[in-house]
């Protein structure tokens, strides 16, 4: 099937209320284009440099999404631009976020990525971490960033009732923190799922899911 096939027969499974990421790492901007014909306007990608770069070359109206682990000496590329940074996992790359959205007089969505995965490798914060940012006071003063949404990736397993444990932790967290709303902390979005589990991940309450090889075909 072509990419803009494979685009449309998935969002046509999608319940409304979940939004799709189209994930085009490492993919050219012909491929990018094709999905655009066929009506995509959010896109993910995970390197800063590579983002920056398709965000020039293509049409304005598509809404850049930071989905990889986000080095804290390249934020200013991107905060011109970027619409969604999922990875925020310390507090030292939110405070450079905010100081660079202010530069740009932007106020930049974020989604703080927790740690639910058993590996090790996997980024975000635990449980200790979230309470800790979200109690301090330099995070409350923070006027150039809103925190939008959790971003979770589960386990790289074949293990269904694994994965679907590690989701439904995410999404009790996030149920948890909806009595905490202020201005700069709203919860709306749960970004959960990828190719290989995004079913299981919608069942368990995503609101957002980041697919890339089921619509552009696999990545070397
Ligand atoms: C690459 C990537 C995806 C998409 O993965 P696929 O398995 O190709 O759908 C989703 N989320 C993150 C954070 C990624 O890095």
């Amino acid at each position: 099937m072509s990419i803009a096939e494979n685009l449309l027969s998935i969002k046509n499974t999608l319940p409304e209320q979940v939004t799709l990421v189209a994930v085009s790492k490492t993919k050219p901007i012909p491929d990018l284009m094709e999905a655009y014909d066929a009506g995509q306007r959010i896109f993910g990608e995970n390197k800063i440099q590579e983002m920056e770069s398709k965000w020039e070359q293509m049409p304005k109206d598509i809404q850049w999404h930071m989905i990889g682990h986000v080095q804290t000496n390249k934020v200013k590329f991107m905060t011109p631009f970027v619409s969604l940074i999922h990875g925020v996992d310390s507090f030292k790359l939110l405070k450079e976020i905010n100081k660079q959205a202010l530069k740009n007089n932007r106020v930049i969505d974020c989604l703080l990525q927790m740690h639910i995965a058993e590996e090790e490798t996997k980024f975000g914060l635990d449980d200790e971490e979230l309470n800790s940012l979200l109690a301090s006071s330099e995070f409350q003063e923070m006027k150039n960033i809103r925190i939008t949404g959790l971003m979770g990736m589960a386990t790289f397993t074949d293990n269904k009732e694994q994965i679907k444990k590690e989701f439904m932790h995410l999404k009790s967290i996030f149920d948890k923190l909806q009595i905490q709303q202020t201005d700069s902390f709203q919860l709306t979005t749960l970004s959960m799922g990828m190719s290989g589990d995004y079913k299981l991940a919608i069942e368990c309450g995503s609101t957002m899911v980041r697919i890339g090889s089921s619509i552009f075909g696999g990545r070397n």
